[in-house]
């Protein structure tokens, strides 16, 4: 049985979170005026555009690993005016973790909320994993500011819902979970005025048996051409 594909982890205090993202970037602020006024509390996490993003491993994940997950991540680069920087030391702005079974990451500058020998990033995966490319590339999604995409406020997925609860039920996960994961929608000004895409690489892939009727989505394994519309007004050019 499958746990969820991914988490997106939000910092758990509000007022600190909001800090260290404006203080990061201060188009990071609601804007506060207009049609596209945020609710309260609703502020994005992007990086400072420009800036150099130290990239960590706090456990010896081994030479072939470490290649993989930087070729990886290094598919964002095109899209994004930032620069990585693959650090030898466990000190670095994103800190990843392997050695644990599940895959999660926080949000884009909620990784300046943790202490220093935390992790923000925890790649749950084997190197031989199928979708080991495309899973790295969703979890820098995130740790760039990115949401889940089957969260967008247009996504029309007609999931299945006591299905959808029982299926992770039975991997361990609280409705809870499921969701601030799957079914929460996002504040719209946070997608940054992109359409919904069922090709985007932070869709959760969508099994047609916890849907009703004919409606699935493959696991998506490229960054698809919304994706780098979205990055590219996050991360915009100098
Ligand atoms: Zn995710």
């Amino acid at each position: 049985m499958d746990s969820l594909f991914c988490k997106a982890i939000a910092c758990p205090d509000p007022s600190l979170s909001s800090a260290k993202a404006i203080e990061e970037n201060g188009d990071n602020a609601p804007s506060g005026t207009g049609r596209r006024k945020r609710s309260i509390g609703e502020i994005s996490k992007f990086w400072k555009p420009g800036r150099t993003l130290r990239i960590a491993f706090v456990n010896e994940p081994g030479q072939a690993y470490r290649d993989a997950v930087k070729a990886a991540a290094s598919l964002w680069l095109p899209w994004i005016n930032l620069t990585f920087d693959f650090v030898a030391g466990k000190q670095g702005e994103i800190k990843i973790f392997t050695e644990y079974d599940q895959t999660y990451s926080l949000m884009g500058t909620d990784a300046l909320t943790v202490g220093p020998s935390d992790a923000t990033m925890v790649l749950g995966l084997k190197i031989d994993d199928p979708h080991f490319e495309a899973k790295v590339v969703h979890e820098f999604g995130h740790a760039l500011g990115m949401h889940h995409e089957h969260q967008h406020p247009d996504a029309d997925i007609p999931w299945d819902l006591p299905k959808l609860y029982a299926h992770f039920a039975k991997a361990g996960e609280s409705a809870e979970e499921v969701d601030r994961q799957i079914l929460y929608k996002v504040d719209r000004s946070l997608m940054l005025a992109s359409r919904y895409d069922r090709k985007s690489i932070m869709h959760y892939p969508v099994r047609q048996e916890l849907t009703i009727g004919d409606w699935s989505i493959p696991q998506n394994l490229k960054i698809s051409r919304k994706d780098k519309a979205f990055m590219r007004k996050a991360y915009p050019p100098a």
